[in-house]
């Protein structure tokens, strides 16, 4: 295989493989530190050409005239793309993002089924005849919104990439896309591969760049008609404001510190794998870690001190060894903050359980042992703030109506994972949480035609599901005279 097939030094934008003009971007992999390539990203004028060119390209009969069926036709070639070179992407994700193989590959996998499920979508959507209340036929259409833009993360990119490049080209929408400055290579290995599906020129961009030059301009530039945004909650509240002195839509997935709940009545196996799956995994760079764990108190003991162990016996080690379970993170200045977060606790009285420290013998790449910890205070800062590392802290609760409110205490409101055999339980509880996603018996399940978003400080709508297409559209409504005689005011 070639890695970094790509054109190098460039990036694609206004219908072409360029060079930036903004700041330098270094990608190098977290396994080892090697670099990877080092670009000059995109600057605000950048943005503005690809702007251009992407207005032209969406209002360009050739694209607008589509008819819902010939524009998903485009869809399937990209999903087909990706997930014919789903082994390249994953390999070339792994390197920008130090995630194992076989991560890297699902999350490619995934992102072919999203275009493939939105061209699907795309073409059985219907519009509606309103019901008739007077003399005129009514009905609404939806329609593109024009140009429009995504600004993601570096924790999981193609998969985030998809699910706003898919469902917005697929409404008919022109797209540019801000890749996280640590992970942009995979997004340009998107954009070849759109190109490659004979995507028109300037309809899709994709501009890494540094987030306060190019995401800024992406969403004060007037003809951005909305902005979907994943990442952090103050970057993500910032934008917010922004984009409300032009009203101008907004989509925000944001941070989360979402409880895990595992009641004494649960199958202990079910949920200790699922605990370690929903924290550890990504090596716990992902929204919906579930980093809060109250355990009732009738097996607290018993459960944690499993845990602790079963901890303690993950595989930490390089992204391509097959047997490894937590990979490096990021970036050297990332895990700096997740242990500056870990010595906090540990200052304030929490208590180390497992890890907390960097494995020996492996400093050449940015690793970090999974850490527990214990003795925290609910109200602590590393109870309320998200670390984005593979940091869990766990708590004892009595009873159900305080594990509720315990969870609920928080600012965050992304995911929830229940453990109880007790169905009726895990409904209430699960209608109780303040979450966008919960799951019971299970962890980080996803699928593409499942609605997914949070409440509170984790987000603003939704995406994936049936509603995905159209919330990149705008709803235009039609009044049709059916009598065909002047209006009585005017006779
Ligand atoms: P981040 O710092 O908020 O950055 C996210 C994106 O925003 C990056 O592309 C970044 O560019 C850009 N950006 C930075 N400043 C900006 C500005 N002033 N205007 C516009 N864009 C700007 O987040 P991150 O550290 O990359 O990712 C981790 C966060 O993402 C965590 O909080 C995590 O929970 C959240 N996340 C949420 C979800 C979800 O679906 N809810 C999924 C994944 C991750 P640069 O890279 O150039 O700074």
């Amino acid at each position: 295989m070639r890695p970094f097939d790509l054109p190098e030094g460039k990036l694609y934008f206004a219908g072409e493989w360029r060079e930036g003009r903004g700041a330098e971007i270094t990608s190098t992999f977290p396994a080892d530190r090697s670099l990877n390539r080092v670009l000059r990203g995109a600057s605000a004028e950048d943005v503005d050409l690809a702007v251009e060119a992407a207005q032209r390209a969406q209002r360009d009969p050739s694209w607008r005239n589509l008819r819902p069926h010939e524009r998903a036709s485009y869809l399937y070639r990209i999903a087909e793309g990706i997930a014919r070179e789903a082994d390249r992407i994953s390999y070339v994700q792994s390197r920008d993002t130090g995630k194992t193989l076989a991560e890297t590959r699902a999350l490619a996998m995934s992102a072919a089924g999203t275009f493939r499920y939105m061209a699907a979508l795309l073409e059985t959507s219907e519009e509606a005849l309103t019901p008739q209340r007077g003399d005129a036929l009514t009905l609404s259409v939806h329609e593109p919104l024009g140009v429009v833009a995504g600004i993601t993360p570096w924790n999981s990119p193609i998969a985030s990439d998809a699910q706003k490049v898919a469902p917005a080209l697929a409404a008919g929408n022109a797209v540019l896309l801000k890749p996280a400055s640590w992970s942009p290579l995979v997004c340009l290995e998107l954009a070849r591969i759109a190109e490659a599906a004979g995507l028109p020129p300037g309809l899709f961009s994709v501009l890494p760049g540094a987030g306060g030059v190019v995401g800024e301009r992406l969403v004060t530039h007037p003809a951005i008609r909305k902005v979907s945004f994943t990442g952090g909650t103050e970057v993500g509240r910032a934008l917010a404001q922004k984009a409300a002195a032009k009203l101008m839509p907004v989509s925000l997935e944001l941070g989360g510190k979402s409880p895990t709940i595992v009641f004494a009545d649960a199958d202990l196996d079910v949920a200790l794998a699922g605990v370690l799956f929903g924290i550890f995994s990504s090596t716990g760079q992902s929204c919906i870690a579930g980093s809060r764990l109250f355990v009732q108190r009738a097996v607290y003991e018993e459960f944690v001190s499993r845990l602790v162990a079963a901890t303690k016996a993950l595989r930490v080690g390089h992204s391509f060894e097959p047997r490894t379970q937590v990979a490096p993170l990021i970036h050297d200045d990332h895990r700096d903050s997740v242990e500056a977060m870990i010595r906090d606790a540990v200052a304030r009285g929490a208590e180390v359980l497992a890890g907390g420290q960097r494995p020996e013998g492996m400093e050449e790449g940015v690793y970090l042992r999974p850490t527990i910890l214990a003795e925290a205070d609910n109200n602590a800062r590393i109870c309320r703030e998200e670390v984005f590392g593979p940091v869990l802290v766990v708590l004892p609760f009595d009873s159900e109506e305080e594990v509720v409110a315990m969870g609920n205490d928080n600012d965050y409101g992304l995911a929830c994972g229940i453990y109880t055999r007790d169905f009726p339980k895990a409904w209430r509880v699960g209608r109780a949480i303040e979450a966008g996603t919960v799951w019971v018996n299970t962890y980080k399940q996803f699928s593409i035609s499942t609605p997914f978003g949070g409440v509170k400080d984790s987000g603003l709508g939704r995406e994936k599901g049936r509603e995905g297409i159209r919330a990149w559209m705008a709803q235009k409504s039609f009044y049709v005279d059916l009598p065909g005689r002047p209006h009585p005011w005017a006779a």
